[in-house]
């Protein structure tokens, strides 16, 4: 993919770029009132739901049309830049037509490729250039998220970002939606120049979570971080318990470590290189152990014996398991290791009985 900047003019380039606003737009007041304070503050892209993507009928569902012209007007006496997020083709037409800077697509929305497509032929009928953030899909399927991606890109549009905003569970005791950090770091090993905002908003879905959660994110090297900044959170008419008002903000971003440092010394240089020779020995050691594999497997062939032996298979879990306490490594973490490589093992062997 050759993707363009999505930095707007004027716009820091510094790590994090910040987009903050209210989850919705409830009225030109709060709209106004939040969108001050914020650019007070120094923020420059300004984010307001028009149209509510709710759960259940009967919530409110975003006050429509009519907000674009506040976010409009925000625009003209702040100097902010706008976004909000698209979920039809209508949102789309009336969105650019309004003169919005900077659209996302929505986590339910980007589980959907029909309406994913949609969104895409609209973009390129309207001639919008971006910048467009594709939030991740609220199930955990990375091929979904990229194809939403794709279906953007195939629209003509360059300027492409995402957020990442966590993925629905039934469990929601410490997350609203659980980061699964290692789905957003397999995409940027995919995408590598694809730039990725945190949206810890609604991955914690309570305010103590956003200054953590920011950090974690900045810690992984994302470009940006998205966050709900309302006037007054506790009278939000949508996601009032994650939101934090412009001042507490504006703390949060003070306190956040940015660390940059590319520049590498020596002792790291060394480690790595430790790391490395492990890192072969250990692959050596299992390409050796996977031969030892193959072997049993033809023994169990000639002698007429099922592959799977359970109770071989729990012995070795329980043995390195209790050595991974005596070694002080997290027992958990050696049975998933033993657990990838029986399962490997297995495959191996069922490979020998079918030849
Ligand atoms: C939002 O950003 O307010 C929103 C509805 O987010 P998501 O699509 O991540 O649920
Ligand atoms: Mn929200």
């Amino acid at each position: 993919m050759e993707l363009e900047s999505i930095l707007l003019p004027g716009v820091s380039e510094q790590r994090p770029l910040i987009i903050a606003g209210p989850c919705s737009a409830e009225t030109e007041e709060q709209v106004m009132t939040t969108a001050k304070e914020l650019a007070g503050k120094g923020i420059k892209i300004y984010r307001a739901g028009i149209w509510k993507p709710r759960t259940k009928p009967g919530g409110f569902e975003g006050v429509g049309k009519e907000g674009l012209a506040w976010l409009n007007r925000v625009k003209r006496e702040t100097g902010m830049y706008v976004s909000t997020e698209v979920a039809t083709r209508a949102h789309v037409q009336d969105a650019v037509a309004a003169g919005l800077d900077l659209l996302w697509i929505g986590a339910r929305t980007s589980a959907n490729p029909f309406a994913m497509q949609e969104i895409a032929d609209a973009l390129k009928e309207t001639g919008f250039q971006g910048p467009v953030l594709i939030k991740n899909p609220v199930n955990p399927d990375l091929d979904l998220w990229i194809g939403a991606i794709e279906r953007v890109y195939n629209a003509g549009i360059r300027k492409i970002g995402v957020i990442h905003r966590g993925f629905s569970s039934y469990d929601k005791k410490l997350y609203r939606n659980l980061p699964q950090w290692h789905i957003p770091i397999e995409l940027k090993r995919r995408l590598p120049h694809i730039p990725i905002f945190g949206d810890p908003s609604h991955i914690g879905g309570k305010r103590e979570l956003v200054a953590p959660l920011s950090q974690q994110a900045l810690d992984l090297n994302y470009e940006g971080l998205i966050i709900e900044s309302h006037c007054n959170p506790d009278a939000a008419w949508s996601d009032k318990d994650q939101q934090v008002t412009p001042d507490v903000l504006s703390y949060i971003l003070n306190t956040l470590v940015v660390r940059d440092t590319k520049q590498t010394t020596e002792s790291l240089n060394e480690l790595r290189q430790q790391i490395d020779e492990i890192d072969d020995s250990l692959l050596s050691t299992l390409a050796k152990r996977m031969r030892i594999s193959r072997e049993i497997g033809q023994y169990k062939k000639e002698h007429n014996m099922p592959v799977l032996q359970t109770s071989r298979y729990d012995e070795i879990l329980d043995k390195r398991s209790q050595q991974a306490i005596e070694v002080g490594v997290d027992a958990n973490f050696i049975k998933t290791v033993f657990e990838a490589i029986h399962e490997e093992s297995i495959r191996q062997q069922i490979d020998v009985l079918n030849q």
